[in-house]
C-alpha cells in the first residue's frame, strides 16, 4: 500500500487547489434559472483577461482541449483549405492530423523535435502565396510533448509585413494562463485551451478566445458543425446560458480558478512559473543531462523534457518513480518515447513541490543507474530559488 500524497508532476492534469475543489462541492442546479445568467456573464468576461483580449469573445465547451481544435477548424474553414502548420511534436502533429480527417489541404512543415515553430519556414511560405490560398496558419504555442515555446507574436509580424489575411490559430492548451500571451496585441483569431492545465481543474472544459473576424467566418465555412456552431453559442451566451446543458459544476471550479489567477495578478502567474521552471533547467544541468528543448529560447516555462543518457530507457525512470516513489512524471511521446521523461510544472505550484518532483526523479534515476551525484539537481534548484526572490523575475533574464 502507498502512503502519503502521490505526487503529480505531469504537464497536465495538474495539481487541484482546494479553493477550486471545494467551489465545485455545490448542489447541482438549474442551468435555465433565473439567476444563471448573473453567474455566467461575469465568468465569460472575467476569461476574456486571462487571454487579454477586449475585442474577442470567450466560448467554453464541454469537452477536452482537442475539442477546441475542432471548433476552431468547422467554424471557420471549408472543405479543401489551405492550412500552414508545423510539426514539431506529438500535439502539433495531433492537430495537423485532425485537420486532415476534415479534408483540408495542411502544408505541414516538419521540424525537428526540441525545436519550434520555423518561422523563416512560415515567412517563405506566406510569402509566395500571393493569390492567398492559405486560409489558416497554425501555431502550436507550447509542445508539451517536448517542452518547447514558440513565438506567437513572431508569426503575427510576418502576416502583418506580407499583408497576408489568413487565420491565425493558437494551440495554448499548455500555455494559457501560465505563459504571456496576447490575445489581442497578437491578433490571433482562434486560442484553444483546456481547464487541466493552466486553469489548474479536472479535465472537462475546452475553453476558447474567438475573434470578431474568426466569429465572422462562420456562416461561410463549409465544414459541418453542430455541438460546436460558435453561431448557437453567441445566441445563448449573450444572455448567459448554454445551448445545451452546460457542465456548471465546472464552471463553478472555473469561477473560483479564474479568480486566483486575477488576484496572483497574470504578470506574477509568468513569473512564478519562469522562476519554477528555471530551477528545473538548473537541475538538469546539474544532472549532467540534456533538455529536449534545443536551445533557450525554446524552452518552456509550463514542462522540462529531459533527455535520457545514451543506454538508459527513460520509460524506466518514469515507471521506478510511479512504482517505488508515488510520483507521476510525463512520458515520451511518439518519437521521443522510451528518450525522455517530463516534468510538468505548471498551475498550482510552488517551489517545495517542484523539490519533491526533482527529488522523485533523482531516487529513480539513481535506482535505474544513471550516474550523477545525488542531490545535485535538487541542490541547484535549491540554490536557484533562495538566490532569486518569489514573485520577482530575475534582473539578468
Ligand atoms: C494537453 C494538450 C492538448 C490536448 O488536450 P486534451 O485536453 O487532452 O484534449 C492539445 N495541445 C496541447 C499543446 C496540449 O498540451
Amino acid at each position: 500500500m502507498k502512503t502519503g500524497y502521490t505526487g503529480l508532476a505531469v504537464p497536465g492534469p495538474t495539481n487541484m487547489p482546494f479553493q477550486v475543489r471545494k467551489a465545485m462541492d455545490v448542489a447541482l442546479e438549474d442551468h435555465r434559472a433565473p439567476d444563471f445568467p448573473a453567474f455566467t456573464k461575469p465568468l465569460f468576461e472575467d476569461l476574456k483577461k486571462i487571454f487579454k483580449t477586449e475585442t474577442g469573445r470567450v466560448f467554453v465547451y464541454p469537452c477536452s482541449g482537442t475539442g477546441g481544435w475542432e471548433a476552431a477548424i468547422t467554424n471557420t474553414l471549408s472543405e479543401g483549405d489551405t492550412v500552414l502548420a508545423s510539426v514539431f511534436g506529438q500535439f502539433s502533429l495531433l492537430w495537423v492530423d485532425l485537420c486532415q480527417r476534415f479534408g483540408l489541404k495542411v502544408d505541414a512543415i516538419d521540424v525537428e523535435w526540441g525545436k519550434g515553430v520555423p518561422l523563416d519556414d512560415y515567412r517563405a511560405k506566406l510569402s509566395t502565396d500571393k493569390d492567398h490560398r492559405i486560409k489558416a496558419v497554425l501555431v502550436t504555442h507550447n509542445e508539451t510533448a517536448t517542452g518547447v515555446t514558440s513565438d506567437v507574436a513572431g508569426v503575427r509580424r510576418i502576416l502583418d509585413d506580407l499583408g497576408h489575411p489568413a487565420l491565425l490559430f493558437v494551440d495554448g492548451v499548455s500555455s494559457i494562463a501560465s505563459i504571456d500571451f496576447r490575445m489581442d496585441e497578437w491578433g490571433v483569431d482562434v486560442v484553444v485551451s483546456g481547464s487541466q492545465k493552466g486553469f489548474m481543474m479536472p479535465t472537462g472544459l475546452a475553453i476558447l478566445g474567438v475573434s470578431q473576424k474568426a466569429l465572422g467566418m462562420a456562416d461561410g465555412a463549409g465544414l459541418r458543425r453542430c455541438f460546436f456552431d460558435f453561431r448557437d453559442m453567441v445566441k445563448t451566451n449573450d444572455q448567459g446560458y448554454f445551448p445545451y446543458t452546460p457542465a456548471a459544476t465546472l464552471l463553478h471550479g472555473l469561477r473560483a480558478s479564474v479568480d486566483m489567477l486575477l488576484e496572483e495578478g497574470l504578470e506574477n502567474v509568468f513569473a512564478r512559473h519562469h522562476r519554477l521552471a528555471s530551477g528545473v533547467r538548473a537541475a538538469v544541468e546539474a544532472w549532467g543531462l540534456k533538455n529536449c528543448a534545443k536551445g533557450p529560447e525554446w524552452y518552456s516555462d509550463t514542462v522540462t523534457a529531459i533527455v535520457a543518457p545514451e543506454g538508459f530507457d527513460a520509460n524506466a525512470v518514469i515507471k521506478t518513480a510511479y512504482d517505488r516513489y508515488n510520483l507521476s512524471l510525463g512520458a515520451g511521446l511518439n518519437k521521443v518515447a522510451g528518450k525522455v521523461f517530463r516534468i510538468g510544472h505548471l498551475g498550482w505550484l510552488n517551489e517545495i513541490m517542484v523539490l519533491q518532483a526533482l527529488g522523485g526523479v533523482e531516487m529513480a534515476m539513481r535506482d535505474v543507474g544513471i550516474p550523477f551525484q545525488a542531490g545535485a539537481g535538487v541542490g541547484a534548484a535549491v540554490e536557484h530559488f533562495t538566490d532569486t526572490r518569489a514573485g520577482v523575475r530575475m534582473a539578468a533574464e
